[in-house]
């Protein structure tokens, strides 16, 4: 794929605005009924010479496992999400002049961000422009990029913090941290990965860390969101368990604004 796509396509993904973000939504499953509470941005690529061949439904564009790491090659992950964090400001800013609805909307932080000294300047910039709130623009930083070095990426998060947004803690359940990070982090959010949960294959097991996550999330005061949530089992078992607010295909695929809308206008 990298020979096929030159640096120029990358560059001209982010001026001819080919790329896309979508949205998925989060539910709120405490109550009888699940409530809508938000969404992540998730970008996406319409890239004209692949796109041309096929037909128009929207899944036929590029995910990111395809085209991020071609961005960090060259250097132009910090445009991409630069590019995404914009756009996903003026949809939430939209949503709330057109439908009259607050979307707090959670966008993803690559590590090498983190390590920018004007990260929340350009974020509170982002933030003003759009007429939003620190708090309806959640960051999603990775536990992995916490494991390679706790001290930068905790010294970025307290930052970040101190400035108002509110921090999710992403794809947890991989296996690297420890409860010291738990306690050491200030986040907001703790993202539990259904998909790593679930590889166990042991029922029992998978309860029990659901039980104790849950259960930590409590006693630091932490939301928590399971992510990947495909089978009206693991809804259950994560009800059962307290777990909040869950992320996955079992209610929906990541959609264009579009669509959002519509869920939004239509419930
Ligand atoms: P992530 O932030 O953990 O996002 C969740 C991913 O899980 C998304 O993949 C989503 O489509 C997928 N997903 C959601 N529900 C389910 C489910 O029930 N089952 C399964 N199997 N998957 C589910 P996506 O959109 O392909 O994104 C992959 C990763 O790429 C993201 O993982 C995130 O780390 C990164 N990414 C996406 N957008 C951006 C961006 O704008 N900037 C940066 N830096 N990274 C991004
Ligand atoms: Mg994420
Ligand atoms: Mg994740």
């Amino acid at each position: 794929m990298s020979d096929l796509i030159s640096k120029e396509a990358l560059i001209t993904a982010l001026k001819e605005k080919q790329l896309r973000v979508y949205y998925q939504p989060k539910y709120d499953i405490r109550g009888d009924e699940p409530r809508l509470k938000g969404a992540e941005a998730l970008v996406r690529w319409a890239y004209p010479a692949i796109s041309e061949q096929l037909d128009n439904s929207t899944t036929k564009v590029m995910t990111p496992d395809m085209f991020l790491p071609l961005f960090e090659q060259e250097g132009l992950l910090h445009e991409l999400d630069l590019y995404v964090w914009t756009e996903a400001a003026r949809q939430i800013s939209a949503w709330k002049k057109e439908l009259g609805v607050t979307v707090p909307v959670s966008v993803n932080i690559s590590r090498m961000d983190l390590y920018d000294s004007g990260l929340s300047e350009t974020l509170l910039r982002i933030i003003r422009e759009n007429g939003i709130r620190t708090n309806d623009f959640m960051l999603e930083i990775r536990e992995a990029d916490y494991v390679e070095d706790a001290e930068g990426v905790t010294r970025a998060v307290e930052n970040l913090r101190d400035h108002g947004f509110r921090i999710v803690m992403d794809d947890f359940g991989r296996g690297y941290s420890s409860l010291n990070m738990l306690i050491a982090l200030p986040i907001h959010v703790l993202k539990l990965d259904m998909k790593y949960l679930s590889s166990s294959n042991d029922i029992e097991k998978i309860q029990q860390m659901v039980r104790f996550f849950t259960d930590v999330a409590d006693y630091l005061h932490f939301d928590i969101v399971a992510e990947g949530v495909e089978t009206a089992e693991e809804l259950q078992l994560l009800k059962k368990h307290g777990c909040s607010q869950v992320q996955g295909f079992y209610y929906s695929e990541p959609m264009r604004a579009e669509q959002f809308s519509a869920l939004l206008t239509n419930g």
